[in-house]
């Protein structure tokens, strides 16, 4: 396994990874360890080049600086890829590799599940370091965010409702739910025993049965849920759905969702705010999974009481997030990095 340091002048250590006998490369882009040892997944997936799997790492790590300050956890930013189709290219070599990489940067950055990755492969990557998370056995194991997730988006769902129509009683309300994966079928039930009326959609057609009979949901086709007409949109299934195609059609009041990376571009959050749509920042919304990922991390004795009153600083973030925003009349995406950017400021003062 050999490690070469990669320059990045917006990133305070970025490294590639490479083991030619298990086929491994990959990057750690540790984006900030400002508040803390930089934390944030491990992504496996086919990259076009070493460019673009580059790229993906920094994007990501700088986002999880934002969304562990967001959570006010005493945790930086950090990413990590590797390049490969993890249904043919993964192996436990590629995977023990991987994780000598992790332990070389002693405990700069931890790292823990993200897409094409299960806690079978975090417990491959844990025989070689100790700073791994999202485990599923082991005395601090997190295991499933999701339910942690669905909360704290739950809270954001109830915070635009309040900012929108002055109260966030959502007994009645109307919500559109894309994505029935873990943290939306999780997400379903909560507003659905607050009373909310329920539209959803997703590719997976056993999932919109479950929330048809579970929830008494109306079912859409994925194409049709982003026009969908109800109070609020929850996308809980892919990233880049708020783009210049999706928002002029957009006929809700409000979105607050689960999925990472929701604006396609920054301009995304403007777009929405010229249409009159109140977007909860989805690095604020979904941060209930990486609370979950530090009870692990920081080995949080108290782990029920920990974890609500990290969802509460969160709820005190988005609502402070909100008023900033209507009071100066901007885009609550645009306020949300402010004052991460303040706070950032602040520790470093
Ligand atoms: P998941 O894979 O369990 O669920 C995603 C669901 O979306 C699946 O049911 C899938 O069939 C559906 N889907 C995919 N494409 C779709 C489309 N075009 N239209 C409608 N449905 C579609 O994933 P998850 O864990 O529920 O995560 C959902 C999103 O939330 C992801 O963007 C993820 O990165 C983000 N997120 C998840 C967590 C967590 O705790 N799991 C935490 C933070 C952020």
């Amino acid at each position: 396994m050999k490690l070469t340091t990669v320059a990045v002048p917006s990133h305070e250590e970025v490294v590639r990874v490479e083991d030619a006998v298990s086929g491994l490369t990959g990057f750690i882009a540790v984006h900030s360890t400002q508040l803390g040892p930089a934390a944030g997944g491990l992504r496996m997936r086919r990259y076009g080049s070493e460019a673009e799997a580059l790229e993906d790492a920094l994007r990501l790590s700088r986002g999880m600086t934002y969304k562990n300050a967001a959570a006010e956890l005493p945790l930086g930013g950090g990413k990590a890829v590797i390049m490969g189709d993890p249904s043919a290219q993964k192996s436990p070599e590629l995977l023990a590799a991987f994780g000598e990489a992790v332990e070389a940067l002693d405990g700069r950055y931890w790292t823990a599940e993200d897409m094409g990755m299960t806690p079978a492969d975090m417990a491959v990557i844990g025989t070689r370091t100790r700073f791994v998370a999202g485990l599923s056995d082991g005395a601090f194991a997190s295991g499933d965010p999701s339910p942690v997730t669905a909360r704290g988006i739950f809270n954001a769902i109830r915070a635009v409702a309040r900012h929108r129509v002055s109260s966030d009683d959502l007994d009645g309300r109307h919500v559109a739910v894309q994505g029935l994966g873990h943290v939306g079928m999780h997400l379903c039930a909560l507003l659905h025993g607050a009373g909310a009326r329920l539209t959803v959609a997703d590719v997976a057609e056993k999932a919109v049965a479950e929330a048809v009979k579970r929830f008494g949901a109306t079912a859409v086709t994925p194409d049709a849920i982003l026009a969908t007409r109800a109070d609020i949109l929850a996308p809980c299934a892919i990233g880049a759905i708020l783009n210049e195609a999706t928002i002029p059609a957009l006929r809700v009041q409000a979105v607050a969702g689960g999925a990472n990376n929701q604006l396609a571009t920054p301009e995304d959050a403007t777009r929405l705010h010229a249409r009159g749509i109140l977007y909860a920042p989805d690095f604020v919304a979904n941060g209930g999974g990486i609370v979950n990922v530090a009870t692990e991390i920081l080995r949080i004795e108290s782990r029920e009481a920990w974890v609500a009153e990290k969802l509460e600083a969160l709820d005190r973030t988005m609502d402070r997030i909100l008023t900033r925003a209507s009071q100066r009349g901007v885009s609550p995406h645009q306020v949300a990095e402010a004052i991460v950017d303040e706070t950032l400021a602040r520790e470093a003062a």
